[in-house]
């Protein structure tokens, strides 16, 4: 790197890049395995998409009756809870959260552990000597400066770090064509009880009113059509606001609700292109106009909303995924892999969300769907982190080694939480007893950690 760049004396074990759903939680395994930890994240709160992308609910991952990601997330819920921002419905779901709360949730759980946090700052490029990453290069308002440590983690969701060190990635389908992005955003001001009935008497049964689920997909047999298409015919609405409609209630914050919505042009698809990114914010402000009249005028309860929140960063599902040591497939899913190496199970199905159009929820294959037994589970195995060509670097969550399919079914939050938090002690451990290089940690006792720790392996 030709850039000046101040080199600062300090050391640490462990340095995660990104702070957010896998990273935040890796800093904490991390630190409470006594490692020196720093968490470089480059908005100002941890949490990453869970947060400043305002992703809620956390999908459900469960298999036989039970919840298969825990320790760390089961945490993280609970403190959600006794602040009054997370919730269970009356079905047993305990997954309803407000992401303005996680964020308070995350810099207690990062503190208590002893760790340190660096926001507003971006990570710009490793330093290499020969397949260990020596340092980050990363920029804020200080400048330019490099930070040492002995095991980096690369939880940045667009392996930023791992591409930077030459790891060999992937990124889209098999056209180069990523997932959708997404903008949220909430509406405040809403009459839920009102909102409730009606969406009761119109084909979408609701739990309570406290915790509204609805949605509309074109073509998908969804009750709400019929307004949906009045709305294109009036103007309200283009056509393509239609590929994908859907909100949720928010624990603690009652009148509002959180849209998973809208979905960006088609064409702006790279989450790792900055021209493309800023595109998508104005594009889906927007959409966020036209959705807004339209709850306004056709969704009774709405009539006095208005816009609550807009996420801070757009939502992306996924771009670059690492070539590491194992690359899971979704024969792999289907087939419900068990791995000796096994760092989570999960049981959440592949969710692409094509900017073709639709969304593909992929249940069985050639007419049986033995992965949708309500016992079924695959696991995801520590390869899966471990990136090819380099020594001492880990990477949970999107940008785990996976296919296209596969990636779209890992990626949810708790999956990514559980992701961080193997990660976390394992780079904590190669920063003590292997010189950093990742691979020589024994994951048969990792797993009795992650056991130890409440977790299922
Ligand atoms: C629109 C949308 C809807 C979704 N719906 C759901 C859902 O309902 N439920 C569910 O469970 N999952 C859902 N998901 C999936 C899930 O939220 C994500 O896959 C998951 O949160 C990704 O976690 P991550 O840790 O890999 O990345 P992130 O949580 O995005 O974390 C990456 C962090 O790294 C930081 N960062 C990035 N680059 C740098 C850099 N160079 N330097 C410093 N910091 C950097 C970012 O600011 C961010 O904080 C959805 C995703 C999207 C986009």
């Amino acid at each position: 790197m030709s850039l000046p760049y101040r080199t600062l004396e300090r050391r640490w074990d462990v340095i995660v890049a990104g702070g957010g759903t896998a990273g935040a939680v890796a800093g904490i395994a991390a630190a409470r395995t006594g490692a020196r930890v720093l968490v470089v994240e480059a908005q100002g709160s941890l949490g990453g998409t869970g947060t400043n992308a305002w992703v809620t609910p956390l999908m459900r991952n469960v298999s036989g009756g039970q919840n298969l990601n825990r320790g760390l997330t089961e945490e993280i819920k609970a403190r959600l809870r006794e602040r009054g921002d997370g919730a269970i419905d009356p079905g047993g779901n305990d997954n309803w959260f407000n992401p303005e709360g996680l964020k308070f949730v995350l810099d207690d759980l990062l503190h208590e552990a002893g760790a340190e946090v660096l926001f507003h700052t971006q990570v710009v490029a490793p330093l290499l000597d020969k397949e260990q990453i020596t340092s980050l290069v990363v920029h804020n308002k200080g400048g330019l400066q490099a930070l040492n440590a002995s095991v980096f983690i690369d939880a940045t969701g667009d392996a930023d770090i791992a591409a930077g060190a030459g790891v060999p990635c992937h990124g889209g389908d098999e056209q180069g064509l990523h997932q959708a992005m997404s903008l949220r955003f909430t509406l405040a001001g809403v009459d839920t009880a009102r909102l409730c009935a009606f969406l009761k008497a119109h084909g979408q049964p609701q739990a309570s009113a406290e915790f509204l689920h609805f949605w509309m997909v074109w073509d998908r047999n969804s009750s709400l059509e019929p307004l949906f298409r009045r709305a294109v015919e009036q103007g309200v609405l283009l056509e393509r606001d239609g590929d994908y409609f859907q909100a949720f209630s928010v624990p603690g914050r009652p009148g509002e609700l959180s849209f998973n919505c809208p979905r960006i042009r088609p064409d702006l698809h790279d989450g790792t292109d900055p021209w493309q990114l800023s595109e998508a914010q104005v594009d889906g402000r927007q959409a966020i106009t036209r959705l807004t009249a339209f709850c306004q005028v056709f969704l009774p309860g709405c009539e006095d909303a208005f816009v609550g929140v807009v996420a801070p960063m757009v939502g992306v599902r996924e771009t670059r995924r690492i070539q590491g040591d194992y690359t899971l497939s979704v024969t792999d899913i289907l087939d419900c892999a068990r791995f000796e190496d096994s760092i989570c199970r999960n049981h959440y199905p592949v969710d692409i969300h094509s900017v073709k159009g639709g969304a593909k929820l992929l249940h069985e294959r050639e007419g049986q769907a033995p992965y949708f037994a309500p016992d079924a589970w695959h696991e995801i195995p520590y390869r899966c982190i471990v990136p090819q060509g380099v020594q001492n670097l880990l990477v949970p969550g999107r940008a785990a080694s996976s296919t296209f399919e596969a990636q779209s079914s890992i990626r949810v939050q708790q999956n990514c939480h559980s992701m961080g938090e193997a990660a976390g002690i394992a780079a904590a451990w190669a920063a003590y007893d292997h010189h950093g290089r990742v691979r020589d940690v024994n994951v048969r006792v990792l797993q009795d950690e992650i056991r130890r720790r409440g977790g299922v392996v």
